[in-house]
């Protein structure tokens, strides 16, 4: 049974999704206004795992990722650069996109930009107004009435006096004097003559959308009201999603989202990320660190979405030598020429689909998932198999990379130019000029590269 730890009821509850076999699902995007830092690509790591376990189990999926591209930041930093605010952040956007390639993270169906759904969210405060959840100020900011919602606050487990701090989060606080009560957050933002070109002309006032109206209207508009699954950090519980929910549920008078699921933060060497203290990275940086990708990937989804992270550069490290074991294994199957057929590998392979399913479907318990798949490596290595075992071996590792997604071999291309030394030596072995052949072992060596002798030859390997 496929379960899922629901912020919504602080409960692990079993996921049944509003259609049979299809899944809908949200998670909140970045604000294009930089590159992305790790803190962030873990939140996308585990949409990701979410995204592709799905699959796994056999539901299509209709996921929507939202693209901030206007507000406070976005339209600062453009200004600061002298580019309009869609050259500014369709580059961002774009690095974005081309870090989840990186990681080998598959990209959301849907992907809309907040600055072309502006129609949606005038519909949407415009209701809001009519129905006396919002009210608009002397000088034409549009505010969202806590004291009307009843229900203010539950996903974040907040008594109505705990929100004493201004609700409106990544908003910054000028310009809110008309507010009724402090708690109130920003629906719609005046036009201010800071922003430049930024605005929008519409029925509400010439001005731009607030940061949680977006996601109200994105997420409703492509999966309909209520849809099965949001996602975010846990950051983003109080104000965003508290506010979302706020905004969507006070205006259809219908839940929003069935199940809430959220990501704890990544700390780095047990200290709080910032580029002060020299630990903020982002994807570019650890690559020109000399890290590969699938071995961040790899790093980022061991422990379990729910647990806090601490993020290891020297963990980092030792990598490549746990994703090696991967690709040994498969490496070994494509050697197999025994035609015996081993009945043993059948009960393996459904014990490790049994057990990595287990874990999987407890929430995503990915090192329990993890450690299926390595004893079933193990196992498999004990026992002499055939061809069509190795086969089917290779099909069962295949499901589990589409969740896993790091068996890939890409980076481990030989250049042509080692293949070449390596087949020279082959020639001197064969001449008996073992010098010469120690010296090209050396050679390849010192390019990075080992030679491994096995009874079908020789394999060429990155250090
Ligand atoms: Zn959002």
């Amino acid at each position: 049974m496929l379960k899922f730890y629901n912020t919504l009821t602080r409960k692990i509850e079993e996921f049944k999704p509003i259609k049979k076999d299809e899944v809908s699902l949200y998670s909140c995007g970045p604000t294009v206004y930089n590159y992305v830092h790790i803190g962030n690509l873990r939140a996308y790591i585990f949409n990701d795992i979410l995204r592709r376990y799905l699959k796994y189990k056999g539901f299509k999926l209709k996921q929507v990722m939202n693209i901030t591209d206007v507000d406070d930041k976005t339209i600062r930093d453009s200004q600061k650069e002298g580019k309009s605010l869609k050259e500014f952040t369709e580059f961002y956007t774009e690095a974005f996109l081309s870090d989840l390639t990186k990681l080998n993270i598959e990209i959301p169906g849907i992907l809309p930009r907040a600055t072309e759904h502006i129609e949606g969210m005038v519909e949407l405060v415009k209701k809001l107004l009519e129905k006396g959840y919002a009210y608009k100020t002397e000088n034409g900011d549009i505010y969202y009435k806590i004291s009307k919602f009843t229900n203010y606050g539950k996903l974040a487990c907040l008594q109505t006096d705990d929100l004493k701090q201004n609700a409106d989060g990544r908003l910054s606080n000028k310009d809110e004097y008309g507010k009724e009560d402090a708690r109130d957050f920003a629906l719609w933002k005046a036009y201010d003559k800071e922003d430049g070109e930024v605005y929008w002309e519409t029925e509400i006032g010439k001005g731009r959308p607030g940061w949680h109206i977006e996601c109200s209207v994105m997420s409703v508009k492509y999966l309909g009201q209520p849809f099965d699954i949001h996602t975010g950090g846990v950051d983003l519980i109080f104000p965003h999603h508290t506010n979302e929910i706020a905004q969507s549920e006070a205006a259809k008078g219908k839940k929003l989202a069935n199940y809430w699921m959220h990501n704890e933060h990544l700390i780095v060497n047990g200290e709080k990320m910032s580029k002060s203290l020299g630990n903020f990275y982002t994807l570019q940086d650890l690559i020109k660190k000399g890290y590969d990708p699938l071995s961040i990937r790899y790093e980022l989804m061991s422990t379990h979405y729910r647990q806090k992270m601490d993020f290891r550069e020297d963990q980092l490290k030792n990598i490549p030598s746990t994703l090696r074991k991967f690709h040994d294994f498969l490496d070994k199957l494509d050697e197999i020429e025994s035609k015996e057929y081993n009945k043993t590998v059948t009960e393996l392979i459904s014990e490790a689909k049994e057990n990595f399913e287990k874990a999987m479907d407890n929430d995503l318990n990915i090192s329990g998932g993890l450690a299926s798949i390595f004893n079933f490596m193990t196992e498999i290595n004990k026992i002499e198999i055939g061809v069509e075992n190795a086969t089917e071996i290779k099909e069962f590792m295949d499901k589990i990379d589409s969740v896993l997604g790091i068996m890939e071999h890409t980076n481990e291309e030989v250049p042509k130019e080692i293949t070449e030394l390596a087949n020279k030596r082959e020639e001197a072995r064969k001449n008996k000029n073992w010098e010469e052949a120690d010296r090209l072992r050396d050679e390849i060596k010192d390019k990075g590269y080992v030679l491994e002798d096995s009874d079908k030859g020789v394999r060429v390997k990155k250090v």
